[in-house]
């Protein structure tokens, strides 16, 4: 059957969703890059806060238009579909199969089905073979689901306890991706630093050192590192691996130690900014991301106050930052003292603010510097790419002139000027 499938949410979707693909491609199902002539309509939902799950319903609605057309059966699967199972089969009745989060890793055998699957979260998480594509980079899931329970987040309620793969399984799809011609792989899991903790014993530092030996890739990047098991011996590993990325995205999500608390977060802003130094002696170049949450149950102005100086104080090179949501599947829906949507939203603009001054002062630095650039982009004469610190769809890139170029490229390029989040930038003629 000719397929379609529509992506919503986080990287971790984009892999789920390159998984369903290569299932179906090799039982014998055709992919489509749009719905216009699709039998099967697979829409790969988020759901883990009200924004997302508004954002997938109305993409599910859409596409059910697609009904009066070539499509014979419309697909749900994903997080709002795990999130809310069955009263969503009451609420959207043109969807044919609604599938949980265990189910896109088999949906071969569930796509001619119809009904909903849900059970079994504790599902084991299987490698797959990657489709070609020209992407130069990839992400590499390198485990399923977590076991932190921080207070304001249900993704262990619709992904699961943390699941593990092999390392020899994880050799393999890389060397996979590598034929492929794919340069970069970006880790990717709930939590990458107790990667293996559910198989008895944490083994990040030997995957890395393993990927590392994969031949033809070039940049390995690390997304999505919770801080509190992060030691000398983790970044020494890290500045000792040639292909290991000076890049660490490593939410915190506040800085007050009250708050912190009530999130359930494992970390103290002391244990924090020891971390942060740590990384910062050990790999001085560390490009450091992280994420921040406003408007949590009972965030004092004070509270935010301490955030907003934590901020200043250890400036990240990267920072993204959430309003709280209230999800009532939540434990923190349960707390008092909760934030108007106004006061967050002002809390979100000033840590935007803020960081955008951040980000241009850390960036004007790079003007004069060489640095290595991926090529992802080609246009006429100009193309766009990544510095070993931007990661794909979050960070910034930088903008070339000249041509001549292929994608997956890795040059050098001399940084002619920059902006709040960019850099534009010329090959370097000089080396
Ligand atoms: S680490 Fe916390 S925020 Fe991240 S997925 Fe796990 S429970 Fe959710």
């Amino acid at each position: 059957m000719k397929f379609y499938i529509h992506e919503l949410g986080c990287a971790k979707n984009t892999d789920d969703v390159n998984h369903m693909k290569s299932l179906l491609v090799d039982h014998g199902h055709l992919p489509l890059v749009d719905p216009e002539d699709a039998e099967v309509i697979i829409v790969h939902t988020c759901g883990f806060i009200e924004a997302a799950v508004s954002e997938s319903i109305e993409a599910i609605l859409d596409l059910a238009d697609y009904k009066n057309k070539n499509c014979k059966k419309l697909i749900v699967s994903g997080c709002l579909s795990q999130r809310y199972q069955d009263s969503l089969l009451k609420e959207l009745p043109e969807v044919d199969l609604f599938l949980g989060t265990s189910y896109s890793h088999r949906i071969e055998q569930f796509i001619n089905k119809s009904g909903s699957y849900f059970d079994e979260l504790n599902f084991k998480i299987r490698s797959f073979k990657h489709l070609a594509s020209e992407s130069p980079y990839a992400y590499l899931k390198i485990a399923e689901g977590c076991d932190n329970h921080c207070s304001y987040c249900i993704i262990p309620e619709l992904r699961g306890p943390m699941r593990s793969k092999s390392i020899d399984e994880l050799i393999k799809e890389t060397q996979d991706l590598s034929r492929q011609g794919v340069k970069e792989i970006i880790l990717i899991a709930q939590d990458l630093s107790r990667y293996g903790e559910d198989r008895g014993e944490i083994q990040i530092l030997e995957l890395l050192e393993a990927l590392n030996e994969v031949e033809g890739i070039r940049w390995i990047r690390l997304q999505y590192v919770y801080p509190d098991l992060l030691d000398e011996t983790f970044f020494k590993k890290m500045a000792e691996l040639p292909k290991v990325l000076a890049y660490l995205d490593m939410p915190i999500q506040h800085a007050s130690n009250k708050i912190l608390k009530r999130m359930n977060r494992h970390t103290t802003q002391e244990d924090l900014r020891r971390i942060i130094h740590l990384a910062r002696e050990i790999l001085p170049d560390i490009v450091l991301r992280s994420t921040v949450m406003v408007g949590f149950p009972g965030e004092k102005e004070e509270d935010f106050t301490t955030l907003m100086s934590f901020i200043k104080e250890v400036a990240f090179d990267k920072l993204g930052a959430f309003k709280y949501s209230d999800e009532e599947d939540a434990a923190s829906h349960r707390l008092p003292n909760k934030i108007s949507e106004e006061v967050k939203e002002n809390r979100f603009k000033k840590v935007m603010d803020l960081q955008r001054e951040i980000s241009e002062e850390k960036l004007s630095h790079y003007v004069g510097r060489v640095m290595e650039v991926i090529v992802d982009e080609i246009y006429d004469d100009s193309w766009i790419g990544r510095t070993q610190g931007d990661s794909p769809e979050v960070d910034g890139i930088v903008y070339v002139s000249g041509d001549g170029v292929k994608l997956g490229d890795i040059l050098e390029v001399r940084i002619i000027s920059s902006s709040e989040y960019d850099l534009m930038g010329e090959i370097n003629e000089l080396t």
